[in-house]
């Protein structure tokens, strides 16, 4: 099956009992049982959901994997997949990374006894340098929040196959109709499921695919065990969403490949950051492991003032000032201020996050009115 017929069909079936075409919300905590144990297969809702389960098998189907597992949010994703690990175990993880991520490594799993190496993974070779008896996963996010660095996921799964590591990716940014990196040969895909495979800014949710049938047990234990799952109600509007993922993307493509471009020419805007410039340090390496370079975009202005990049993203009108992307909307953002408020000041500039940093998340809007947005708000 084709990925754009993936996104309607894969992993689904029809309701048995009234042939419904979307699965119906099973709304219930509990389920029946004829005899102690004598269930169809569902017992309680934090354990298995219905309705879940199916978008599970959609989450699975969509990266090429086998095993799908949704939580209530990206960072409950994560967090599922950090619970692998014991106290002296070792991570190597992007440097540029979301806020929120490193937030969760070093002020929650460092607690833990758990040590995280943060580097720069722009040549994925520099992986190997960190390695050692302790170190179990690495952890790569490509395209990186919101510098739009991109790492090479077969060099970093090759390290991680060399050493008996785990290899995890954060694919929230390309999304599986961009990138696969269960096929470049990673372990664990990890989704903020959020941003694009929503797409409607409505659910909070997270998702992690794997092939491995005792990775996916350990995964399920500890989703059960956790318990942050989320809801029948969510897991149908996320449903709803990835039916249309590979139109939006397509159209975000489009349009960032403009608003890019426009902001590139631009005589105020000092650097643009997006992986489709051949003058992007990695361009070569994302057109390899990506089918097309996305709608997110980062820039800063020129003299890097921080009240100009505050005084543009409050003139802006079409695209709202918000957290988040992924939408169909055009959002904008201020990371040193916004998600990345939670990286140190020193730390966020050395990965480029500086203060009039702008991020962009390009919706599906006309171009045309997104190019007129940013021209009468760059001025
Ligand atoms: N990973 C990336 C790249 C993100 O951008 C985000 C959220 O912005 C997350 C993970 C966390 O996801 P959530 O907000 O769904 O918990």
């Amino acid at each position: 099956m084709k990925f754009n017929t993936k996104t309607i069909h894969g992993g689904q079936e029809h309701d048995k009992a009234y042939g419904a075409v979307m699965p119906p919300i099973y709304q219930t905590t509990t389920y029946a049982q004829s005899t102690p144990g004598g269930h169809k297969g569902f017992e309680y809702s934090r354990t298995h959901n219905p309705t879940r389960s199916a978008l599970e098998r959609a989450f699975a189907s969509l990266e090429n994997g086998d095993h799908g597992l949704a939580f209530g949010s990206g960072l409950a994703a994560i967090d599922a997949v950090m619970k692998l690990l014991k106290p002296g175990d070792e991570v190597i993880s992007t440097n540029d990374l979301y806020g929120g991520s490193y937030r969760l490594f070093t002020k929650v799993y460092e607690n833990f006894g758990i040590k995280f190496h943060f580097i720069g993974m722009e040549n994925a070779a520099n992986i190997a340098d960190y390695v050692n008896e302790n170190t179990k996963l690495i952890w790569v996010e490509t395209p990186t929040n919101p510098m739009m660095n991109v790492i090479d996921i077969k060099v970093a799964a090759n390290i991680a196959k060399k050493h008996d590591l785990l290899l995890a990716v954060d694919n929230t940014f390309a999304t599986p109709y961009l990138q696969r990196p269960l096929d470049l040969g990673a372990d664990i895909v990890m989704h903020s499921a959020t941003k694009y495979l929503g797409g409607h800014s409505d659910v909070v949710m997270g998702a992690l695919v794997v092939r491995d049938q005792d990775l996916a047990d350990r995964l399920y234990f500890i989703q059960n065990a956790s318990g942050a799952i989320c809801g029948p109600q969510d897991s149908f509007l996320m449903l709803r969403g990835i039916k249309t993922l590979h139109v939006r993307m397509q159209r975000h493509c489009e349009n960032g490949k403009k608003v890019a471009e426009y902001l590139q020419n631009h005589p105020k805007i000092e650097k643009v950051y997006w992986p489709g410039f051949e003058s992007h340090p990695n361009h070569k390496i994302a057109k390899e492991q990506m089918d097309d370079f996305g709608g997110m975009i980062s820039f800063v202005t020129k003299g890097n003032n921080y009240e100009e990049a505050i005084r543009i993203v409050e003139n802006l009108k079409v695209f709202t000032l918000a957290e988040s992307l992924g939408g169909v909307e055009s959002l904008c953002g201020h990371p040193a201020s916004m998600t990345h408020a939670s990286i140190p000041k020193e730390e966020r500039e050395k990965t480029g996050v500086v203060d009039s940093l702008i991020r962009l998340s390009v919706g599906i809007e006309d171009a045309d009115d997104l190019i007129d947005d940013l021209k009468q708000a760059i001025g």
